[in-house]
């Protein structure tokens, strides 16, 4: 039997949702013994008021509590603590166009920044370097001891962002692969507002299913995570707490797809929340049927052998002098994604 209980929707509250379609194959699952036990996969559901995708049942915060205490989840091996003169040079790799983003948008320079889960602390350490104070939040105390040791950060608290944290106001909050792991968002968000200075910016950077280009997207609906955000339904819970979207991308590189990079400004000013929704309707159909047709489509750019790219390049060579235009047209918009 399976100790799973069914949720409202975590950013809208909304009861009401319709299944959505995710693969077979959760390569996390068996990691949680008992408390999906029965099951093959998790069951990820998409909310009829917002529209938000969300693991749906899912364990209870008590059963994931005693989980984690059991340390079933976390075996640490050697190899997750990297030589930190190579991980430095890996965390430069992984976030500098990030961090870039994040700095061309808001028009920072220098300041504060916090990261809520910083893991290695990798993001921290290039935000230092660049003469940011830094702060963050980690669960994992192995992760707090290698940042602290290792990367040589201060002011690294241990334990989970909610309402209760203590910390000094920051210009800046980060997080990288964060919140589809957040099993209550709007303790986090209590959090984000009680240590973020009015006029401060958040970089949010997550996996996603909109805009795929491979069925990672739909793989990412896994028990490990909890929530799939688009930048629409990011944008509805950011609102509710007065932080507005400044700008995002699904296209920040090609070094991770179906990523998507968000920054918003603390504005203080909340809008209605109807202006953002996505359609249940349209997001359900996009998970059953887009996301396949566009991996097969994207697979032979996203894949090291290049024969498929081959082929395509021939096949738009032909579209082209034929010019059949309008047809040519439909496939650029499905190429950039704004078919839904
Ligand atoms: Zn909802």
């Amino acid at each position: 039997m399976s100790k799973l209980k069914e949720v409202n929707c975590p950013v809208c509250m909304g009861e009401e949702y319709r299944i959505a379609k995710n693969t077979n194959i959760d390569l996390h699952i068996v990691k949680y013994g008992d408390l999906y036990s029965g099951l093959k996969k998790s069951q990820w559901v998409i909310c009829n008021n917002c529209g938000f995708v969300y693991q749906n049942p899912r364990p209870t915060v008590k059963s994931l509590e005693k989980f984690y205490l059991d340390s079933k989840y976390h075996k640490h091996g050697k190899d997750q603590f990297p030589d930190s003169i190579e991980f430095v040079k890996f965390s430069y790799w992984y976030y500098q166009e990030k961090i870039d983003y994040l700095l061309r948008q808001s028009g920072l320079s220098a300041g504060s920044v916090f990261d809520i889960g910083y893991g290695h602390g990798g993001m921290l350490r290039v935000f230092a370097d660049k003469g940011f104070k830094t702060y963050g939040v980690e669960a994992d105390e192995e992760m707090q001891k290698y940042a602290t040791k290792e990367l040589k950060l201060k002011n690294l608290l241990l334990g989970v962002l909610n309402s209760k944290i203590e910390n000094p106001k920051v210009d800046v909050i980060i997080s990288n692969h964060a919140f589809e792991h957040f099993f209550d968002l709007h303790e986090v968000m209590k959090g984000i507002t009680k240590i973020l200075k009015p006029g401060g910016y958040i970089l949010t950077v997550i996996p996603t299913y909109n805009e795929s280009r491979s069925n990672l997207s739909r793989l990412w609906m896994n028990s490990a995570h909890y929530n799939m955000f688009t930048h629409t339904t990011l944008n509805r819970l950011f609102n509710r707490y007065g932080l507005q979207e400044v700008s995002h991308t699904y296209r920040g590189w090609l070094k991770e797809i179906d990523d998507l990079w968000h920054v918003a400004k603390y504005t203080g000013e909340i809008n209605e929340d109807n202006l953002f929704k996505d359609s249940p309707a349209k997001v359900e159909s996009y998970l059953k049927t887009w996301i396949p047709l566009r991996t097969l489509l994207f697979s032979p750019f996203y894949t090291s052998d290049g024969k498929w790219r081959r082929i395509f390049a021939l096949w738009f060579a032909v579209l082209r002098s034929r010019k059949e235009k309008k047809l040519f047209a439909n496939i650029v918009r499905f190429l950039k994604g704004n078919n839904r």
